[in-house]
């Protein structure tokens, strides 16, 4: 890490101001090279701000007039002596400053890599490196606040708990070991199995929270299931055009398909739309229910749409069958034409899913689909704010491995299989821990995450 290293931090185009960061042991010598303040003071302290112009000594010219700001090692982004150049903005002269740092010998940045010498200089874990692109990338208020609970260290120390606990576990182990002739054994295995116990259910309650964790980040895929006419793009047309606003659409991951943001009370709602149910007014473009169920195998949540109006045919009936296993709701529509069916009514009773009554075309009954949702996802458990929740991959499946490794162990104590061999598992699993934050952790890994990254950040 001893290179210097450039990046033009703030978005490409024109704006307000543009920032240029550097970050090294030779920052500071670079940046005398080509800033000269305008007061003659020229001692550098740490958090402060200077006034003056970037030259260019070579063609004798102003580049621009701008600010810099001072970060002294250790404190600073990085933890190493740190700059940022404050511009005007606008490409040219950012590229002009950069080009400058570069030729005074800095070298240019690679996406992420400001952050990744905070991880590599310790001064952040690599949970914590992830949450600062999650929360680059947030699409909701929630899913920014679950960023910021993670970069303040909210999943490091629940990680650093377990791996404390596990610890304590080993030195209790060790001392049956080292010390055979008290004869603790049998006690100390009971004490030891409890412990091992215990630190599986917490490992598993984080690993179950990565489905609430992928919900703040992905959103609920959402696929609104029904044969034709029953009031299918109705449904999504009134979902859409409430003032919850749409927060993107964007092409799904097949041709055919649109997938569509809703912002429901801070959730995301990922609605699969398949094209054609939009265009629904047109018959030819009718789209038959085999189309949505190769869609609804990959769902978070079907929304299966019958009508109220009429008696139920075997199409229905084969949508029954095929929501009985599933995270599904379903909507009775058109209750503007027949309130009640009870003969439709108690043949869907008996899936078991939870029913609302709904008039599509007049956005009736929205709002009781919206608690629906809400309360199958447990939506009121992620918004509060106590809960650590898992929201990456790579976390869920390193705890995974954890939990393994301490079954294994809580096994050969029950087995009465040597103690020693229990430590190992032991062990085994304070190393899956420690991928998640960072302490013993592949090159591989290290770049992988980092690629995520925007240059400059
Ligand atoms: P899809 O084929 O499932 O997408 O169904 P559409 O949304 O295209 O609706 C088919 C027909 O039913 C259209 O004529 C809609 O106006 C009508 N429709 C949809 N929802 C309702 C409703 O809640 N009440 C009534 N009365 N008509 C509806």
């Amino acid at each position: 890490m001893d290179d210097t290293i450039v990046a033009i931090s703030t978005a490409t185009g024109n704006g307000g101001i543009g920032i240029i960061r550097m970050s090294g042991e030779n920052c500071f010598k670079i940046l005398n090279k080509i800033f000269v303040p305008k007061s003659k003071d020229n001692q550098v302290k740490g958090y402060s701000i200077k006034y003056g112009n970037i030259f260019n000594i070579e063609k004798e010219e102003v580049v621009d007039e701008v600010l810099v700001s001072y970060f002294i090692a250790p404190k600073s982004y990085t933890r190493e002596n740190m700059c940022e150049i404050n511009t005007h903005g606008g490409m040219i002269v950012e590229k002009k400053i950069l080009e400058l740092c570069t030729k005074n010998g800095a070298i240019l940045a690679t996406p992420g890599e400001f952050t990744k010498r905070a991880f590599l200089n310790g001064r952040i874990d690599l949970s914590q490196a992830e949450a600062i692109a999650n929360l680059i990338n947030s699409k909701t208020e929630k899913e920014a606040k679950e960023s910021i609970n993670q970069l303040e260290g909210a999943l490091s120390n629940k990680i650093g708990e377990i791996e404390q606990k596990l610890l304590d576990i080993m030195v209790s182990i060790e001392v049956t070991i080292d010390y055979p002739e008290y004869d603790i054994d049998e006690v100390a295995n009971i004490d030891e199995l409890n412990d091992l116990m215990n630190v599986k259910c917490q490992l598993e309650k984080l690993f179950k929270s990565f489905n609430q964790g992928k919900i703040i980040r992905d959103g609920i895929k959402t696929v609104i299931l029904g044969k034709p006419n029953v009031g299918k793009s109705s449904l999504l047309n009134a979902i859409l055009k409430e003032d919850r606003a749409i927060v993107s659409s964007i092409e799904g991951t097949t041709r055919d398909t649109i997938e569509e943001f809703v912002n429901i009370n801070g959730i995301l709602l990922k609605l699969i739309d398949t094209a054609g149910i939009r265009k629904a007014d047109n018959e030819i473009e009718k789209i038959g229910v085999d189309r949505s169920l190769k869609l609804s195998s990959e769902a978070d949540l079907i929304i299966a749409i019958f009508d109220i109006s009429n008696n139920l045919d075997s199409e229905d009936e084969r949508i029954l069958k095929i929501i009985k296993d599933k995270t599904a709701i379903v909507a009775l529509n058109k209750v503007d034409i027949n309130r009640e069916n009870q003969d439709l009514e108690s043949k869907i009773a008996k899936i078991k899913k939870p029913i609302i009554k709904i008039s599509a075309l007049e956005s009736n009954g929205l709002e009781e689909l919206y608690k629906n949702i809400e309360r199958m996802f447990e939506i009121s458990e992620i918004k509060s704010e106590n809960t650590v929740l898992i929201t990456e991959e790579r976390h869920k499946n390193q705890i995974d491995k954890a939990i393994k490794d301490v079954e294994k162990s809580i096994d050969t104590i029950k087995n009465n299989v040597p103690v020693d061999i229990s430590t190992i598992y032991i062990k085994q699993a304070l190393e899956d821990l420690g991928e998640i934050t960072g302490k013993n952790v592949s090159e591989d890994v290290i770049n992988e995450i980092f690629k995520k990254f925007c240059l400059g950040k």
